[in-house]
């Protein structure tokens, strides 16, 4: 990424009168915050110092008189550079082996750092930062999800935002938000949306901004994550399960069943960013006179034929919970609609029952997105169609190299659909899971389980008295899906690290037997 070492030019404005003024600019020279600056001057000539290596800490070098050259290593490359004009300077990235020669006797640099001193950052002995730098070029892990590449790159402009927000002195129902809300509403293509605390909330203030209540049902799928059911429940509605198909996704065909005169709704979720069966839902729904909602929080940007997920049903949610496809910095969510009804409801709803302040009309509560995520959520919310095609790049690199083994199942997408891969799942046999899940921890490759347990069978749901076989497809699921590693910030290179790691796996599986 952006360990490439740069001279950069400074911008110098000279007028006879008054000599020369140099200025640099974090923003548009540095890409990283300042956080110290401190000069080395008064070196013997010819004298060498410096003799050491950053593991995070971030510098431009600037000879603002005199002369140096500056020699770095790393990354399997050196580079040297003759440091002798106030006019110019050069960034280090982290994690080279710097060593600074041939200075002159007037020698001063200046060292704008990006890091208070830490002494834990240094590296003192070559051979360790020889060591360093060879593990790092290696793939020898992949985590499960790179966020910390994300924040890395975009660092400054975060903390700038940050920035921002604090000296605006507006925390919460402030402009960040109805912007986001703008953006986030175009996002989805539905006319609104309302941030919320979180994605459950969301859910929770759909069904109740849609009268849904004490004695109604609402139609969800059995595989899934069990934030759907309990908005349901929350609201003091019943949940009922109707199996999935193989992913996790509703099963159409098996709604009308569940159908009773207390229906009111389905809600399908859109599983792992793989959009449901919408046209087969809406079908039912139509044919019932029932609500279509979408429990969207893994499925940001997911295209169904010409729709947006958000966009398919009566009102849908999102999370934006760290990991999510746009995931902030805390709890956050939204919930999208193209009524105008809901949305009026929902707002006040998630403040306190009020349209106007202190005029509460409603039973509400207090779930709102406040301005610093609303703000983040704004200035990450463009990466993401070019987040969601990285996922799906890495994700058909999956489907393509594992499609030879017999024993894994692979999530099948139909040709209508554009998936956004929040999770790639795959499924093993179940009683393979266990030794298949220790063969990635041994090859140092992070992995989930999404989710161990079906819902139907969680003490939460022991009201709604189902047992172990009611629905084999998400008890399925549930006992063979291992969930592999897939970030926008992983690397090719790392996605078939993985691949070789299960076709071993696989493989000499198939010797033994
Ligand atoms: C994350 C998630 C939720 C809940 O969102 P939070 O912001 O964590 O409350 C709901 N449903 C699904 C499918 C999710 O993945």
């Amino acid at each position: 990424m952006n360990n490439i070492p740069k001279e950069i030019d400074i911008e110098t404005h000279r007028t006879e009168q008054s000599g020369s003024l140099s200025v640099i600019q974090a923003n548009t020279h540095l890409n990283f915050p300042i956080r110290r600056v401190y000069y080395i001057h008064s070196i013997e000539d010819n004298k060498a110092r410096g003799f050491h290596g950053h593991k995070k800490l971030q510098q431009c070098i600037v000879a603002t008189s005199g002369s140096v050259t500056l020699s770095l290593e790393g990354y399997g490359n050196t580079y040297s550079f003759e440091l002798n004009s106030p006019d110019k300077g050069v960034l280090v990235p982290a994690g080279y082996w710097r060593e600074m020669s041939n200075f002159s006797k007037d020698a001063v640099l200046m060292v704008i750092a990006s890091d208070d001193y830490d002494p834990e950052d240094y590296i003192h002995d070559k051979e360790v930062f020889n060591t360093f730098d060879a593990e790092r070029s290696a793939i020898n892990k992949v985590t499960y999800l790179a966020m910390h590449r994300r924040y890395d790159e975009f660092k400054l402009q975060l903390q700038q935002v940050t920035e921002e927000v604090l000296d605006e002195v507006n925390y919460i129902m402030g402009p960040r938000l109805e912007k986001f809300e703008e953006s986030f509403a175009k996002f989805t293509g539905a006319k609104y949306c309302i941030g919320t605390g979180n994605g459950l909330d969301a859910l929770e203030i759909i069904l109740r901004a849609s009268n849904i209540g004490a004695g109604d049902e609402v139609i969800v799928s059995a595989g899934g994550f069990i934030a759907t059911l309990l908005a349901v429940m929350r609201v003091g509605a019943t949940p009922v399960l109707v199996e999935c198909e193989t992913w996790g996704n509703i099963d159409p065909l098996k709604i009308e069943a569940a159908i009773t005169k207390n229906t009111k709704a389905i809600l399908p979720t859109h599983l792992y960013g793989i959009p449901a069966d919408m046209d087969g839902v809406r079908a039912v729904a139509n044919k019932y006179d029932l609500l279509v909602f979408e429990d969207a929080c893994q499925a940001h940007g997911a295209q169904y034929k010409d729709g947006t997920c958000g966009a398919l049903s009566d009102a849908a949610a999102f999370s934006f919970y760290p990991t999510k496809n746009l995931g902030g910095f805390g709890d956050g969510g939204c919930l999208t609609t193209s009524s105008e009804k809901i949305a009026k409801t929902a707002r006040q709803l998630r403040s306190y029952g009020a349209a106007v302040k202190y005029h509460h009309d409603i039973v509400g509560f207090n779930s709102r997105l406040d301005e610093m995520q609303a703000a983040l959520l704004q200035f990450l919310l463009p990466n993401v169609p070019k987040w969601n095609e990285k996922r799906r790049n890495l994700a058909s690199l999956y489907l393509n190299h594992l499609s030879g083994i017999e024993e894994i199942e692979l999530p099948m997408v139909s040709d209508d659909s554009v998936p956004v891969w929040h999770v790639f799942p795959i499924m093993v046999p179940a009683e393979k899971r266990d030794a298949f899940c220790d063969h990635l921890t041994k090859h140092n490759i992070g992995y989930n389980i999404h989710y161990p347990k079906a819902m139907h069978l969680q003490p939460c749901c022991s009201h709604l008295q189902h047992n172990a076989g009611d629905f084999p497809v998400a008890e399925k699921l549930a006992d063979c899906e291992v969930s592999l590693p897939l970030d926008p910030y992983h690397t090719e290179e790392e996605i078939n690290f993985v691949i070789k790691a299960i076709l071993d796996f696989f493989m000499s599986d198939t010797v033994k037997n």
